[in-house]
């Protein structure tokens, strides 16, 4: 016996969602502001209410998944009465004081942030993060579980959205750094899937690098224990010397030498990578 639940929102990703729950058993009622999206989920067993309001009240667990928060602020602002007593679950993505906002909108609140894209949506590569109200996640952890693997970071609401966009940088550093090598690389004839495997061992490297250098944020003491800052700049340089040499666009380990030229003047030469951190805090 599951519990029911209420999907807003049929774009890709609300889609996913809604396919997860009615999957894994639960009543689920779905609404869009373009109803035809719902075609597919009707046929799996869908319930597809007239309005926003209806599909609303058919759940106490309500999950709403639209491009961004205006859109949430349009969608939802006319039926904040119809909220309260139930739990809305935001995974629609935003700034963490737009979280901060709606949180406010129902009694029991849960921000989210989901990590996965839509295919992997109820598998176990998918992760999700929750902030807001640890009752409301306790209560519906088992159906929210059913969209992936769901870790809670506690009762500021903005949590999870902050998260998110610093995961999401992880994600954009490390893709542009393949790209850039790729097209370093291809400049040389070598095709991006003779890199890529490389590039993978190496980022699996890195991956503990961070535990090292978390670890050396925290105790705000930057030993070399590895390589000096000005070692890593002085091979750098050759990152930008080689792009530069084979037609390939500088801006990107420019900006990585500029970076690290700030933490050298802030008199971290000797120091490990990790006191750049002090240059993205604004101190250097
Ligand atoms: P889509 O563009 O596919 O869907 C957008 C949804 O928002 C549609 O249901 C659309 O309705 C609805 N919408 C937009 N404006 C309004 C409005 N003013 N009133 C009512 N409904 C509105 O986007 P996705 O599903 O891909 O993404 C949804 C959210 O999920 C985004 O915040 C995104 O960042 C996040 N996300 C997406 C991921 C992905 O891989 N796709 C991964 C992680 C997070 P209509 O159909 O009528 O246009």
């Amino acid at each position: 016996h599951r519990e029911p639940v209420t999907v807003l929102g049929l774009g890709l990703m609300g889609r996913a969602l809604a396919a997860a729950f009615l999957e894994a058993g639960h009543p689920t009622t779905v609404w869009n502001r373009t109803p035809d999206k719902a075609t597919d989920l009707v046929a799996g067993g869908a319930v597809l209410a007239p309005s926003a309001a209806d599909a609303i009240r058919a759940a106490s667990l309500v999950v709403v998944c639209l491009s961004d928060t205006a859109a949430v602020r349009d969608a939802l602002a006319p039926h904040r009465a119809d909220l309260a007593g139930r739990t809305l679950v935001n995974l629609t993505s935003g700034t963490s004081d737009e979280a901060r906002e709606l949180a406010t909108w129902s009694d029991d609140h849960l921000d989210g942030a989901i990590m996965a894209i839509p295919e992997s949506i109820g598998r176990p590569e998918a992760f999700l993060l929750f902030s807001g109200s640890r009752a409301a996640f306790d209560r519906h952890r088992d159906s929210l579980g059913r969209l992936g693997n769901a870790t809670f970071f506690g009762e500021d609401p903005g949590l999870a959205s902050l998260y998110d966009v610093a995961l999401l940088g992880v994600m954009w550093g490390t893709l542009n750094a393949f790209l850039h090598g790729a097209a370093l690389l291809g400049a040389a004839k070598v095709d991006a899937t003779a890199f890529a495997p490389f590039a993978n061992q190496w980022i699996g490297s890195v991956t503990g690098f961070v535990d090292a250098y978390a670890a050396q944020i925290d105790r705000g003491d930057y030993q070399a224990e590895d390589a000096a800052l000005e070692t890593h700049l002085a091979t750098m340089k050759y990152l930008v010397r080689e792009s530069a040499a084979a037609g390939v666009d500088t801006d990107w380990p420019a900006r990585l030498q500029a970076l690290t030229e700030r933490a050298i003047d802030a008199g971290h030469a000797g120091a490990s990578y990790a006191s750049l951190v002090e240059v993205f805090r604004g101190r250097a």
